[in-house]
């Protein structure tokens, strides 16, 4: 499959990157492990190449790009080790142990990295996917009336685009998404939120789901997933919605659909970064109905056929109590059914 950012094949199906799983982080007999302290500077600058497999264990990919960092001048010496950054591994899921990583398999976020080391990086360090350079906010939506053009960081060098794993009781899930243009959202052991959806979904399932803030879309299609027949999935940012679409076509074989219509690419959805109005992004035709919008939630009411909805509302600030029950009072009244923040 070609990808959408980069249009090299960093992305496959569901089924490809399952099967994948769980062997694609285990080393061989013959790789060796050196375990850092990520609190200390390295003490000799030096690091292993990777072994006859093809893989090299985390910490010395943390080593090899703490050298060049500390080469370019990003770092000094007596920085400690986790200031390289943050390791996004792809694809991402629940280890117990750290991962002896392959080509391209893993995104480096930090926020010390320049254009000049990002390239060296991408060119020694055989392991990394893309380099982004972050800063001290969060990407995407940040204002929820939506009136200021969201802050993204900068991707630097290769793809960041990289894929999490969530299980589901149907079978695991597969979510790409563009990890410079959202928030990162460390999957919580036990996955709360997957739960939450299964228990609104029931079994059977409940004919009609609506994930209001869709994110990259894995509230809606695991709901999807579970065989709810209508599932609207719907996000302010075109960047989420745009990675609903895609998760959609990228799980299609869980789901019963003969075809994904979709009305606008990557391309037209930048032109409009924030949507207030619902647009409509992508359909199936089938046994299934899954619809995806780019608009507010607030609005979603003016898109949505009508039925009784079990709706997910994710919304990001789920500390303010009198602003949630504001959301969920105003849902009901619009939209009826029934209505929880996950
Ligand atoms: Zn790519
Ligand atoms: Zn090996």
């Amino acid at each position: 499959m070609k990808c959408p950012v980069c249009g090299m094949d960093c992305v496959r199906s569901a089924k490809d990157i399952l099967a994948t799983l769980p062997k694609i982080f285990l080393p061989c007999s013959e790789c060796s492990i050196r375990i850092l302290d990520k609190r200390a500077p390295l003490s000799d600058l030096s690091y292993a190449l990777p072994c006859s497999c093809g893989k090299r264990f985390i910490d010395e990919v943390f080593a090899h790009r703490y050298v060049i960092m500390v080469e370019q001048g990003d770092l000094k010496k007596t920085d400690p080790l986790f200031m390289v950054g943050s390791p996004l591994v792809h694809p991402g899921f629940a280890m117990d142990r750290p991962p002896f990583l392959p080509e391209k398999s893993l995104l480096l976020l930090s926020p010390r990295v320049t254009k000049q080391s990002a390239d060296i990086l991408m060119r020694d360090v055989p392991e990394l996917r893309g380099v982004v350079k972050t800063d001290n906010f969060i990407p995407g939506i940040a204002d929820p009336d939506l009136n200021t053009v969201p802050k993204v960081y900068d991707l630097l060098a290769g793809c960041d685009v990289r894929a999490d794993v969530f299980p589901l009781w149907t079978g695991p899930l597969v979510m790409y998404k563009q990890q410079s243009l959202i928030h990162i959202e460390f999957p919580r052991g036990g996955y709360p939120k997957i739960h939450s959806v299964e228990q609104h979904v029931g079994k059977p399932p409940v004919p009609y789901f609506v994930d209001a803030c869709s994110g990259v879309g894995t509230l809606g299609l695991a709901a999807a997933c579970m065989g709810v027949p209508h599932v609207v999935m719907n996000d302010a940012w075109y960047a989420s919605a745009f990675w609903s679409a895609f998760n959609l076509e990228i799980n299609r074989d869980y789901v019963k659909l003969k075809k994904i219509k979709i009305f606008e690419q990557y391309d037209d959805m930048q032109k409009h970064p924030v949507a207030k109005e619902p647009i409509k992004i992508a359909e199936t035709d089938g046994e299934q109905l899954i619809e995806v919008y780019q608009g507010d939630f607030r609005l979603l009411y003016h898109a949505l056929s009508p039925g009784s909805p079990v709706t997910a509302i994710d919304i990001f600030d789920k500390n303010d109590r009198t602003t949630i029950e504001a959301i969920q009072k105003e849902w009901q009244a619009r939209v009826g059914g029934d209505v929880f923040i996950p």
